[in-house]
């Protein structure tokens, strides 16, 4: 069985100390190991990207810009063979890969803007003789903490600019599917990186509280559940480290009595079920707007939702996959059966669920709960499976409180054919991303992308123009030539 390693300084360096099982979640066996970085590791990446530094700061962006367009050919070149890795490890359908890897690409090819994007301000005149300008520098060596839910895009979200900008990178990827994270980290070296400027390590807490503690570490850019982004932002905060942490959600879609219902019963279909929920922008509730709109939301969910398929990554007919591991599918089906506790309506059961001949793998079943309330646990808590929760109120500002009284504020949208009121809820509504009769308002990769309250821990979204400001620190000159023979006496009062 192979155990996955490390790439440290432009090599891969095998496995030190400690490993853990990689599963394939569609048959629940173990399909390799990777090895979790010690202390000691993770300061030969941090310290062979402080040697990269000085030599990638000095490389002119659009020599570094030219890396970033072979990378994005050599991404195209092997998408077959990444999606294969992501689904084996992560259990998403190939399809479904293949969108979050052309979603990470989007990222590459905005990074190849840097030059245009570093180009900076200037002011001339802004006094006698006097210019002035604003450029924006790197800040050195950046981490990049990632979740299993797309090993290929969140990273991609992260590196690509940061380097652009003429950072070196330590990236840590989650420890739950790390093959086509290595694989992609392997095709940004062939590309053209020198040696040094992006490193990954494998690992854990240990290797995570490394990079937050050590003082040649400059920023932390973190991606996964609210918890850890809480610790990470803290931690990292109190050490001088510019940090941006991206948290857990609970994406809510309201339904409008005048909403076309066959286009809200598809949306919801693939946003609620699609790659077993396990998306942070997943929608998971939908709040009904009068009991027509729910009933009629109910009757033909259930029936749609007869012709989902659930099954193993590789077929191409499955609409979803499994869930990442065992202990995440008991979770999810413990959310369904305290649902039914607390007094809720199961309306479609995915617990239980048989594939033939995948029996050992992490299935859950498209599930559909009705006449949830705020009180539940699973409306208070992140499920992050294929798991649709319906709560009925009568008005559509009692949909919008029940939103904003929510902790996470990712994403959410609204399906109705009134534009004011849809003009309305994206004014006024404290969630960071909003779609009006779009179901998963991802923003595309110019725009910047991140939620609200304890979804997002720190000032700027992930990549897009927030990511150019994220990776660089901004420093105005002011400079002054005054013409031969105008010398000025000695100014005494504040500069004006
Ligand atoms: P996670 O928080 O368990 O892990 C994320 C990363 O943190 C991994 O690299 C992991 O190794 C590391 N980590 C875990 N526990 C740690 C600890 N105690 N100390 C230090 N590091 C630790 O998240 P996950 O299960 O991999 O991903 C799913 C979560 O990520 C969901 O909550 C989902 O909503 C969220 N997510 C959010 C976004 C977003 O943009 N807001 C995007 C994708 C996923």
């Amino acid at each position: 069985m192979t155990t996955l390693g490390h790439l440290i300084n432009g090599a891969r360096v095998d496995r030190d100390g400690r490993t853990q099982d990689i599963y394939n979640p569609s048959t629940g066996e173990v399909a390799g190991q990777v090895s979790l970085a010690s202390q000691a590791t993770v300061e030969q990446a941090i310290a062979a990207a402080q040697a990269a530094f000085p030599a990638w700061r000095d490389t002119p962006p659009a020599k570094r810009a030219r890396i970033m367009y072979r990378f994005k050919a050599l991404l195209e070149q092997h998408t077959d063979e990444i999606c294969r890795m992501i689904g084996q490890e992560h259990g998403k359908i190939v399809h479904d890969a293949k969108g979050e890897l052309a979603r990470g690409i989007e990222n590459v090819e905005y990074a190849c803007g840097a030059p245009e994007l570093l180009k900076g301000e200037y002011s001339k005149n802004t006094g006698p003789s006097i210019d002035s300008w604003s450029e924006f520098q790197p800040l050195g060596v950046v981490a990049g903490i990632t979740p299993f839910n797309f090993p290929a895009m969140v990273p991609l979200w992260m590196y690509p600019m940061a380097i652009a900008c003429g950072n070196t990178f330590v990236l840590k990827p989650s420890e739950r599917d790390p093959t086509a994270t290595l694989f992609i980290a392997e095709l940004a070296l062939e590309a053209g990186l020198p040696a040094g400027v992006l490193n990954v390590v494998n690992g854990d807490k240990e290797a995570v509280d490394t990079l937050l503690d050590d003082a040649r570490v400059q920023a932390v850019s973190f991606v996964g559940s609210t918890p850890i982004a809480e610790t990470i932002y803290t931690r990292a905060s109190a050490n001088g480290k510019r940090c941006q942490a991206l948290g857990g959600a609970k994406n809510h879609a309201i339904v409008m009595p005048d909403a076309d219902m066959d286009n809200v019963v598809n949306s919801l279909n693939g946003a609620a079920f699609g790659s077993s929920g396990e998306r942070c922008m997943a929608l998971s509730v939908a709040v009904a707007v009068g009991d027509a709109a729910a009933d009629a939301l109910i009757a033909k969910m259930q029936s749609q939702m007869q012709t989902l398929r659930v099954g193993p990554f590789h077929d191409a007919e499955n609409d979803f996959g499994p869930v990442i591991t065992r202990a995440h599918q008991e979770k999810v089906c413990g959310y369904i059966s305290s649902a039914e506790a607390e007094g809720a309506e199961i309306v479609v059961d995915g617990r239980g669920v048989q594939v033939p001949g995948f029996e050992n793998g992490f299935f859950v079943g498209g599930t559909l709960i009705d006449r949830v309330t705020p009180d539940m646990t699973c409306y208070l808590e992140e499920i992050f499976g294929p798991v649709l929760l319906v709560v009925r109120v009568d008005s559509m500002e009692a949909a919008m409180q029940l939103i904003d009284d929510h902790e996470y504020g990712n994403g959410t949208c609204i399906y109705t054919r009134d534009g004011e009121a849809a003009r309305y809820f994206s004014d006024h509504i404290q969630v960071g991303m909003v779609g009006i009769n779009v179901p998963l308002p991802v923003p595309v990769s110019y725009h910047s992308f991140g939620g609200w309250k304890r979804s997002l821990f720190g000032d700027l979204s992930a990549y897009g123009p927030d990511a150019v400001r994220f990776y660089t620190k901004r420093k105005t000159v002011t400079q002054r030539w005054p013409s031969a023979g105008v010398r000025e006496g000695a100014q005494f009062s504040f500069p004006s």
